[in-house]
């Protein structure tokens, strides 16, 4: 029997940290991390792969007596560690958002901000349960450190005063919270985390608050625990590519987010590519070594199979189109043409077609197509066709089916260039623009805009 199976079947949740940046969602992380690698001789076990698996007992471990493992069915949590990517708006399982909970990170003195919206909308969007850590009490003046201790016993040594503003700051996070739609409290008054948003207090500096933290997320996982989240080691996989790297003697590899099934080391494997599904062979599945082990070893071993939820790295000849984002399936026991349909289809729910007039938007990754559609939308761009991949001959004929003028254009994130796709968009009069800062593009275009407006004064 396999290590997750042992744990009443369920799978391991996987956690997304989201927030505005500079609140603190890469520190909060790290604390995590180095708070559980402290902790347990295995600790934290996946690095530089973007997740972070941290078993049961270690989050036992850390939460104290705010967690008792014996109560839980889950084999520990696995946290996605890219929060700068737009990796939750991006990365989907089937259907949903890719993570099963989240944290929404909140500075206590900057309180909600652009991104902290835009992080719950797409909460609500996809119905996460999530909590909110209530980022940086430590700053609070007068605020008594209590290094890596659960959030009420560091309150209890506060004086009233401290106390007082500490929860004058919560009281504002809980207004913002309400604007947006939501009822919440202090987590500790919570009844029912599925109609109340939980706030947990947190230092990720000094670790206060931490454990409450874990323990919220455990009750959270386990109390929304559905049926797909039970294990089914004997599937095919089913992931999604966080990210596409070359890494030194194994060529251009995908750090992959397994949430179904499992992958194993002589699977035939289909992954999304910039040219479409992408069949290939693994060569090597490989997890990263604990830290202690990697300055004598290579970073990576190879295993034979991984198991659902995990995060791996998968090395396989003809990657190099594969797009972060995209969805990663084993064939294994299935026809390979449906897998390959399903991976189609799955890349084409991301791409956009509108059928309105509208300019053609490429980018290079399903992240940063997500953020142009967000930007053009704010900009009141709208668009007719938006996906990933470099600009082709036929982007430039799609450009030219519409009539007006300002929507012949193509605005290209990150990307180059494919044939002859120049050479006939200055035939055609097709405007191309391509540049990797979103705002220079939109700019730019609204400056092409405004000088066919003024022509046709
Ligand atoms: P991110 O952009 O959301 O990932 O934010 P970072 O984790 O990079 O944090 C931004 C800055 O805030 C860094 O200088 C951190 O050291 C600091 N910071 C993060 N969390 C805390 C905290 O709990 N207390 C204090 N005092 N500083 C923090």
């Amino acid at each position: 029997m396999s290590e997750e199976t042992q744990h009443g079947g369920l799978r391991t949740p996987i956690v997304a940290v989201l927030g505005h940046v500079d609140h603190g969602k890469t520190s909060l992380l790290d604390k995590i991390r180095g708070s559980t690698v402290i902790e347990g001789e295995a600790g934290a076990i996946t690095q530089h792969i973007g997740a972070t698996a941290v078993p049961l007992d270690v989050v036992g471990e850390v939460a104290g007596s705010l967690v008792d493992p014996s109560e839980f069915d889950l084999p520990g949590l696995l946290f996605i560690d890219t929060p700068g990517h737009h990796s939750f708006t991006t990365l989907r399982s089937r259907g949903g958002a890719l993570a099963d909970i989240a944290i929404l990170v909140v500075d206590v003195n900057d309180g909600f901000q652009p991104q902290t919206e835009e992080a719950i909308k797409i909460l609500a969007d996809s119905q996460t349960p999530f909590v909110v850590a209530a980022n940086k009490v430590d700053t609070i003046p007068g605020w008594q450190v209590h290094e890596d201790t659960p959030i009420q016993q560091t309150l209890d040594a506060q004086s009233d005063r401290v106390e007082q503003q500490f929860n004058e700051k919560l009281y504002e996070i809980i207004g913002e919270l309400s604007d947006a739609g939501f009822t919440s409290d202090f987590y500790w008054r919570v009844q029912d985390f599925r109609s109340n948003v939980g706030v947990v207090p947190v230092s990720a500096m000094t670790g206060e608050g931490v454990p409450d933290l874990l323990a919220v997320l455990m009750g959270l996982a386990q109390r929304y625990m559905k049926e797909d989240m039970a294990i089914d080691v004997q599937g095919p996989g089913a992931g999604t590519v966080l990210e596409v790297k070359e890494e030194r003697g194994f060529g251009t590899t995908l750090d992959v987010i397994l949430y179904d099934g499992t992958v194993r080391a002589d699977d035939t494997i289909v992954v999304g590519g910039v040219n479409g599904p992408i069949v290939t062979d693994v060569r090597a599945l490989l997890k990263p070594r604990p830290l202690a082990e990697i300055r004598t070893e290579s970073r990576f071993e190879k295993v034979d199979e991984i198991a659902a939820a995990a995060g791996v790295k998968i090395a396989a000849p003809d990657l190099d189109d594969a797009i972060a984002g995209a969805p990663v399936r084993a064939v294994r026991g299935r026809d390979l043409d449906d897998v390959i349909a399903d991976v189609q289809e799955e890349l084409a729910e991301v791409a956009v077609d509108t059928g309105e007039e509208g300019v053609v938007v490429k980018a290079d990754t399903l992240g940063s197509l997500e953020a142009m559609a967000n930007a053009m939308e704010e900009a009141e761009i709208p668009i007719m066709r938006a996906e990933v991949g470099d600009i082709a001959p036929r982007d430039v004929a799609m450009a030219t089916t519409v009539d007006e003028e300002e929507y012949r254009a193509i605005l290209g994130f990150n990307v180059d260039t494919l044939g002859d796709a120049d050479d006939r968009a200055e035939q055609d009069d097709v405007q191309v623009f391509r540049s990797d800062v979103i705002y220079q593009l939109v700019e730019e275009y609204e400056g092409f805009v405004e000088d066919i407006e003024r022509r046709q004064k």
